[in-house]
């Protein structure tokens, strides 16, 4: 065949193929038109998943009458004039691109009135052809209407998903538009039905209301980075502001992660994972926050022009920004979050919780303390003064070593604790550490007779991770491996799971191999062997029973009977204590029975 350039339809198909997707990028660039043309109120109706038809309606600036027809050209803008106007680039559009690719797929109708014109024009476009222009009277702003999207591909329109989920693509894209312009007034609707409308209040709370629910926009908090000074004088101002969630409020992945830069919604999984960051320890592994953040940089530092869809952009000082969101948002949870709610399960790594765990440790520091002493005297008969010295050449300490008198199980307390009763007094277990500390033995040992136990899986788990922690599986897949996954690199952007831990065989093995490169990730340069056991310990703290789980009598007596056979059951393998102890000789004393007999 001969070389010859393809008529403009067909280049314009073509081309099309990269800016509309599915219905849902039709809605994302007229309602960016519509922002650019500095509409106060946009109307989005749907029907049919957007597929059938798609109209935008604003009341922004319009089009004049002669430049209607030219508006559909490929690369007609009015937003940029030369090459150098794409360092400063202010608005959402500038490829000139949009609507001619929208009109090559579908049938379009376009109403429009310009400011200070006194008619408006109506224009029929079908496969991209022009049909038909009227003048006609109508509304300042613009009216357009896309219908049959991908008649004329049917290639494309294969790939379109069900009705329901091109329609949830859309609403997702339009509450984040409502989001990122608090100050238009939105309305999506489906057919008859409603699916969002916002006030235009300028209040980004008001919009987060109508998103989310009251529920969730109540546990979200205002951030507002103090300054836009830039932390060191050549790196750019970055201004972050918008809503987090409290630790309370959070899902099982990072799509509730919005991200603005410039006004312009983002998909930028270093940016993402900055805010991720910020959560660090407030959230189990495994949870994301909810976001909305606005990054505001001088637009010469960014470049937009990255991909057609300008879902991606470049920054010059990405660190910086990076920085900057993370700072910001870990400053917000930090001076804002309030004691969450007796939520136990969610408050594992919650700074609360580890306050708390701290003063409960030293308490049971003391306690312990006077149990060694205890079982000291009950068992040898020697005195306290006369132990041998700790920390005494290698001798592993001996206290520790100790294993736990015989336990008879009383009940259980708020779900929690474990009571026991020993010879030596009360001991209140923790039910959690001291599984955690079971099947950290038990997975030591299992660890120590060559192969670890792991589960292959029927089928392998593709789990789809930021390129960060890409990076942290492939150098460690050897510490993966040996703790009992099984892991590949499955494409860029994921890894395949093809075995867990038999430990944690009955778990999402997405979670799992999470859970674990969460420990990676945590480990401020460990030695390769500290790292595994960390590895491990974290493992186990995913598979224990969970604190407010309710334990038959059974149940409890399986437990104390296994951390009786630990070897160091009074830590869990976090180093956090298993138990609290009241000997019988302080109970005595706590009551004034001592002496007073
Ligand atoms: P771009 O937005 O990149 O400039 P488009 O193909 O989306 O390219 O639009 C082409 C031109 O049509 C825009 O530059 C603008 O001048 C005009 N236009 C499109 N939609 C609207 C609208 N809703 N209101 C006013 N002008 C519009
Ligand atoms: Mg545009």
């Amino acid at each position: 065949m001969a070389i010859r350039i393809l008529p403009t339809e067909v280049a314009n198909q073509i081309a099309a193929g990269e800016v509309v997707e599915r219905p849902a990028s039709v809605v994302k660039e007229l309602v960016e038109n519509a922002l650019d043309a500095g509409a106060r109120h946009v109307i989005v109706e749907i029907d049919g998943g957007g597929r059938r038809m798609m109209r935008v309606a604003d009341d922004g600036s319009g089009i004049p009458a002669d430049e209607v027809e030219l508006a559909f050209h490929r690369y007609a803008t009015s937003k940029l004039a030369s090459v150098h106007d794409l360092d400063g680039i202010r608005t959402l559009g500038f490829r000139g691109e949009a609507l001619a690719s929208i009109a090559s797929v579908s049938r379009v109708t376009l109403v429009t009135r310009a400011v200070g014109e006194t008619v408006g024009t109506r224009l029929w476009l079908d496969g991209g052809e022009l049909h038909q222009r009227e003048p006609v009277g109508a509304p300042q702003g613009t009216v357009i209407t896309v219908e049959n999207l991908f008649y004329n591909v049917p290639a494309r329109l294969k790939f379109l998903k069900k009705d329901s989920t091109e329609r949830g693509h859309i609403s997702a894209l339009v509450s984040r538009y409502a989001m990122a312009y608090p100050d238009v007034r939105f309305t999506l609707s489906h057919g008859k039905q409603t699916m969002l409308r916002t006030t235009g209040s300028g209040a980004l709370k008001d919009v987060l209301v109508e998103v989310y629910g009251l529920e969730a926009a109540s546990q979200m908090v205002a951030v507002e980075s103090s300054t836009a000074e830039p932390s060191r004088p050549d790196l750019p101002p970055v201004h972050v502001s918008g809503f987090v969630s409290l630790p309370s409020l959070n899902r099982s992945n990072r799509s509730h992660i919005t991200l603005f830069v410039n006004g312009r919604w983002v998909q930028d999984s270093s940016l993402t994972y900055a805010v991720v960051q910020a959560y660090h320890t407030m959230l189990m592994v495994g949870r994301y926050p909810v976001a909305v953040l606005m990054v505001d940089v001088p637009p010469h530092d960014v470049d937009v022009n990255v991909h057609p869809t300008k879902a991606e952009v470049r920054f010059r000082h990405p660190n910086a920004v990076f920085s900057a969101i993370q700072r910001a948002v870990r400053r917000t949870l930090v001076e804002q979050a309030p004691p969450p709610a007796v939520r136990t399960e969610v408050m594992w790594g919650s700074p609360e919780w580890a306050a708390r765990r701290e003063r409960l440790s030293q308490v049971t520091q003391e306690r312990m303390q006077q149990m060694g002493i205890g079982l000291e005297m009950q068992g040898t008969g020697q005195h306290p003064q006369q132990r041998p010295q700790e920390g005494e050449a290698d001798e592993p300490r001996p206290a520790r070593k100790r294993a736990l008198p015989m336990l008879r199980v009383i009940g259980q307390v708020g779900a929690t604790y474990v009571v026991a009763e020993g010879p030596a007094g009360l001991y209140l277990v923790d039910q959690h550490a001291a599984h955690e500390r079971v099947l950290y033995e038990q997975f030591m040992a299992q660890q120590a007779e060559a192969d670890v136990a792991r589960q292959e899986l029927l089928e392998a788990a593709v789990v789809e991770l930021p390129p960060e922690q890409i990076v942290l599986v492939e150098e460690n897949l050897e510490t993966l491996n040996e703790v009992g996954f099984r892991v590949e690199l499955f494409g860029r952007r994921s890894v395949q799971v093809r075995a867990v831990p038999a430990l944690v065989a009955g778990e999402d093995p997405a979670a799992a191999l999470m859970a674990a490169i969460g420990e990676i990730e945590c480990g401020q340069m460990p030695t390769e062997a500290t790292a595994e056991e960390r590895l491990i310990a974290r493992v186990c703290k995913r598979a224990a029973i969970k604190a407010g789980q309710v334990l038959s009598f059974s149940e409890m007596e399986a437990l104390i009977r296994q951390l009786e056979a630990c070897e160091q059951p009074q830590n869990c393998p976090h180093g956090r204590p298993t138990m609290l102890h009241l000997s019988a000789e302080q109970l005595a004393k706590e009551f004034g029975r001592l002496g007073a007999i």
